[in-house]
């Protein structure tokens, strides 16, 4: 399961733009901030990793777990999928969706608390069956390999929490979408249009309100690499630059930093996993990757494409559900697109849509890396070893795959493998740097 049921709305449809996804790897069906998984120190048990030479090279047990951990996370990809098809189908033609609507207008028959116990029933619903699975993947899996010592009721409060809050985003969501499908022949265009501001509201609202929901964001602790960083920072034309480390250690060991927000949000947020983890020169090819991002306004591009994306998807699913619906009503309990009953038919309309098509936005999101990748060797200045080693680190410490299948690089990577980025850096450096 995409992160429990912000995914279910929100995520799905508006999905990469919003979330200030933990930017440097590909992190497997975990990537919502709001959720991240696990603890720190448990890599090889060392509690001074860096110090240690026992990660680098990497020895052979922890390879292995690597290449079992990348295996499963390929699969899990195709079985994630079809559980979300599955449970989606399940309430549909169980006709459950049409007895939960029957149930919100029995409770009251004003519109808007239809629409709200529906959408109550319905979360409630998917969350419970999704539950197990999410279980398996986030917490158990996580803990198997070591990635997080969180105990259940720790791990389990925060599910909790972001069912709350993919509560109260989705619905705002669900009320306009149900509206303009109501009242509206191309009710598609009017959401596409609609979703703009609403996506720039969640991107400028979530670093400030729902992120510290989870965890604490401080300056760097570090003053003097606090210092380092602001000065990268000023270097690229950012003065004042707003810089957190997050303690992300508190849900899992994984190492990872990300660029957020729009306007007076905008921040770059480093795990103190990272911190405690890489050496400075590796911290500041990571800042400048993350200041990359940022300069170039990979946001605002990011956001394009979902506006998009949606965009085309309601417009087919205008032209293609009505039809279907038509056909199977009387199995189904509602008999146009604008019932909200209708609701899990147009999220597995998304679902299966965004598996078909995300290889369009990946081989774009791998674009904007492969160009934050080459503005951090520019700006920080370290060696193509330098950051190669930070990529080995992050291949090494959230047993991401340097080199996978290129048909999974191709249809899931948000980033270009790890290999290709550490040979990149090699030959950018030798290219600034001629002679050396
Ligand atoms: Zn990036």
């Amino acid at each position: 399961m995409k992160m429990i049921l912000l995914s279910l709305f929100v995520l799905v449809t508006l999905n990469p733009i919003m979330i200030p996804a933990a930017d440097l790897t590909n992190s497997a069906a975990d990537s919502l901030s709001t959720s991240p998984r696990a603890d720190t120190a448990v890599i090889a048990g060392a509690d001074s990793a860096a110090q240690s030479n026992f990660i680098y090279p990497m020895p052979p047990e922890r390879m292995a777990k690597l290449i079992a951990y990348s295996r499963f996370n390929n699969l899990w990809r195709f079985l994630d999928f079809f559980i979300s098809v599955v449970i989606l189908l399940i309430i549909i033609y169980g006709g459950l969706s049409a007895r939960l609507r029957n149930w919100a207008s029995k409770i009251s028959s004003k519109n808007f608390f239809v629409y709200f116990f529906y959408f109550i029933f319905f979360m409630i619903v998917m969350y419970g069956l999704n539950f197990p699975f999410d279980y398996y993947r986030n917490f158990a899996i996580e803990h198997q390999y070591g990635f997080s010592n969180q105990t259940f009721g720790a791990w389990f409060g925060e599910s909790l929490k972001s069912l709350g809050v993919g509560f109260v985003f989705g619905f705002i969501l669900f009320l306009i979408l149900y509206w303009l499908i109501n009242r509206f022949r191309k009710w598609w265009l009017a959401f596409a249009i609609g979703s703009i501001p609403f996506m720039v509201l969640v991107i400028i609202i979530v670093p400030v309100i729902i992120t510290p929901l989870f965890n604490k964001f401080e300056p760097i602790k570090n003053k003097e690499l606090g210092a380092e960083m602001t000065a990268l920072a000023g270097k690229a034309g950012i003065y004042n630059p707003d810089i957190y480390e997050v303690d992300a250690s508190k849900q899992s060991s994984k190492v990872n930093a990300y660029f957020t927000g729009m306007f007076g949000t905008k921040r770059i947020v480093l795990y103190d996993t990272a911190i405690k983890n890489f050496t400075v020169n590796e911290l500041k090819f990571i800042m400048g990757h993350e200041i990359g991002h940022y300069v170039m306004h990979h946001i605002w591009y990011g956001l394009f494409l979902g506006v998009v994306f949606i965009f085309i998807v309601f417009y087919l699913a205008d032209k293609f559900l009505p039809p279907m619906i038509e056909r199977r009503k009387n199995r189904i309990g509602f008999s146009r697109l604008g019932d909200i009953a209708g609701l899990p038919l147009l999220l597995l309309f998304v679902t299966v849509f965004s598996f078909i098509f995300q290889p369009i936005q990946n081989t774009a999101s791998r674009y904007f890396e492969n160009q934050s990748d080459r503005f951090g060797m520019q700006l920080s200045g370290v060696t193509g070893d330098e950051a190669a080693t930070a990529f080995d680190k992050l291949s090494v410490f959230n047993l991401s795959d340097p080199e996978p299948s290129a048909l999974i690089e191709f249809w899931f990577y948000t980033h270009p493998a790890l290999k290709k980025r550490m040979d990149n850096v090699r030959k950018l450096y030798n290219e600034l740097h001629p002679g050396v």
